[in-house]
């Protein structure tokens, strides 16, 4: 006889990922690896206060929104991860330590401690995988019908890291091709309002990403990583703001491409 596999999930709680314009016809295919702060009732609050789920260390402040909005304005087909990133990291490979952080930033997360292999392994198979087989899945289906998509992975940082003010409004990540996001990166900066950082405030990495690397390098597929500064994108105005910019840059970078 086996022992019952340990489940963090309960029956009546949601499923990992929200999905928006599962029809949409645009090229475009969004992705939002850090857009929820839901714990799994097991985890009870991890040993942190409340406050600290207003942080960013808990999710990407306002990526799901602006997400939404742009899913709406392309009728684009967009996912969002429903569980906060404490619970364990939508983009990063499951198998690097970080994927599950005892310390985020300068605070420490005392119910990521001292996990048991069948915790951290309930963590990766109840939220991060089902997460990213639906996002397999469904480029799979494109790639199959002939549809032109362009991965577009949104999230959002922090202004200041560390004691450290970050000069960028927005910025565009990639690793292996560049292809669209310095497409982009140029309409952005005739906008003439922004400092747009180039591989800033972070770089994609194999170690520190999964989907750009996983999904959109390896289908060869364009694609980019979209940060925007937290403080712009709080509230409902600044998200509404984003989203219409890029609403109106996103298929411009695309024609341009396909030129
Ligand atoms: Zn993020």
């Amino acid at each position: 006889m086996t022992a019952p596999q340990y489940r963090l999930l309960a029956a009546d709680e949601p499923p990992p990922f929200a999905i928006e314009h599962e029809q949409g016809a645009s090229p475009f295919f969004l992705t939002c690896d850090h857009g929820g702060r839901r714990l799994p009732r097991k985890l009870g609050d991890l040993g942190l206060p409340p406050a600290e789920f207003e942080r960013h260390i808990a999710w990407d402040i306002g990526a799901a929104a602006v997400t939404s909005h742009l899913a709406d304005a392309l009728d684009a087909f967009a996912i969002s991860q429903v569980y906060s990133r404490l619970v364990i990291d939508s983009n990063r490979d499951p198998s690097v330590e970080s994927s599950i952080v005892t310390v985020s930033e300068l605070t420490e997360i005392p119910g990521n401690r001292d996990l048991s292999p069948a915790e951290r392994a309930a963590r990766a198979r109840e939220i991060l995988e089902p997460y990213h087989r639906r996002i397999e899945a469904e480029l799979d289906r494109r790639q199959a019908a002939g549809r032109p998509t362009v991965l577009i992975a949104m999230h959002s940082f922090t202004p200041v890291f560390k004691g450290v003010a970050r000069p960028w409004q927005i910025g565009v990540l990639y690793h292996r091709d560049a292809r669209f996001a310095h497409a982009l990166k140029a309409l952005l900066e005739a906008e003439g309002d922004l400092t747009v950082g180039d591989n800033e405030p972070y770089a994609v990495g194999d170690l520190t990403d999964y989907t750009i690397p996983v999904h959109g390098e390896r289908r060869a597929i364009p694609h980019v990583e979209i940060e925007i500064r937290q403080d712009l994108i709080a509230d409902p105005a600044g998200q509404r703001a984003w989203a219409a910019r890029l609403t109106r840059l996103l298929p411009e970078a695309w024609r341009k491409l396909s030129q």
